[in-house]
């Protein structure tokens, strides 16, 4: 049975007054058994959330990590430094970076190597946008960015994956059923290809759009072992409701 994850990706918001969120969403998710929860705030506050979380169940990740364990790189961040500040997970190739920092899959892999190494585990995003869909090309870009971006040696102990298609990130538009079964079809398929009976387990997440008005019926869908959630895990709230339907949902 393949694990199941709620995501909190909170970019680049919250302050230290926003750690409370953090405490928040874990003590409304305490009874929910059947659902794992990662929250992932900015790196300032990894520490902060890390200790808040202290004796719940919830988990903290960050959003990025250098690939390399130290060095000359002004202003980045190495994974170890996220473990050491309290992170379990790393989220590796969202669409935002690849599209703001021109990260590439073998960028994304070398991360992975790094974050695994520091005794991370990586959280990988995959997902086409919106032109590469109307070409009729959405399965064979991220079958591509799949085998592209996952290192060997991958496998549940230390890989979740993420399908998010880029058009329905922040943007309220969330993916149809039909798709998002294709597309995690595809996605497993290129896993089990690239890595073996392994792939089997890791847990494939959808992101995009998700809030608790659509949450029910996403987790209904035998494929979708979870969510990557952005503007709807920024307060208990929104958050929880996520995680409940995700625990309730069927196996
Ligand atoms: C994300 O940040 O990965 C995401 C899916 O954002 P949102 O839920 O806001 O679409």
């Amino acid at each position: 049975m393949r694990q199941r994850l709620a995501v909190a990706n909170w970019k680049m918001n919250g302050h230290l007054a926003d750690v409370a969120q953090a405490r928040a969403i874990a003590d409304g998710a305490k009874d929910m058994t059947g659902a794992d929860v990662l929250i992932c705030p900015p790196a300032t506050l990894i520490a902060e959330v890390a200790r808040a979380l202290e004796g719940t169940a919830a988990l903290v990740g960050a959003q990025d990590c250098h690939a390399a364990a130290g060095g000359a790189h002004t202003g980045d961040l190495s994974a170890a430094m996220l473990r050491e500040a309290g992170a379990t997970h790393v989220i590796l190739g969202h669409s935002e970076r690849r599209a703001a920092y021109g990260e590439s899959d073998a960028q994304v892999r070398a991360k992975a190597e790094g974050a695994w190494a520091a005794g991370l585990v990586t959280v990988l995003c995959v997902g086409e946008d919106e032109a590469v869909r109307d070409a009729g090309e959405a399965e064979a870009f991220v079958t591509a960015q799949v085998e592209g971006s996952v290192p060997d040696g991958a496998g549940p102990h230390n890989t979740v994956f993420a399908y998010e298609p880029v058009w329905a990130v922040g943007t309220g538009r969330s993916a149809d059923a039909e798709t998002i079964e294709r597309m995690h079809g595809a996605i497993r398929r290129a896993l089990l290809r690239r890595l073996g009976d392994a792939a089997e387990a890791i847990p494939l997440l959808y992101g995009g759009s998700v809030k608790a008005a659509n949450a029910e019926a996403l987790f209904a869908l035998p494929q979708v072992d979870g969510a990557l959630v952005g503007g709807a895990s920024l307060k208990a709230e929104d958050f929880c409701p996520i995680i409940a339907a995700l625990a309730a949902a069927p196996r």
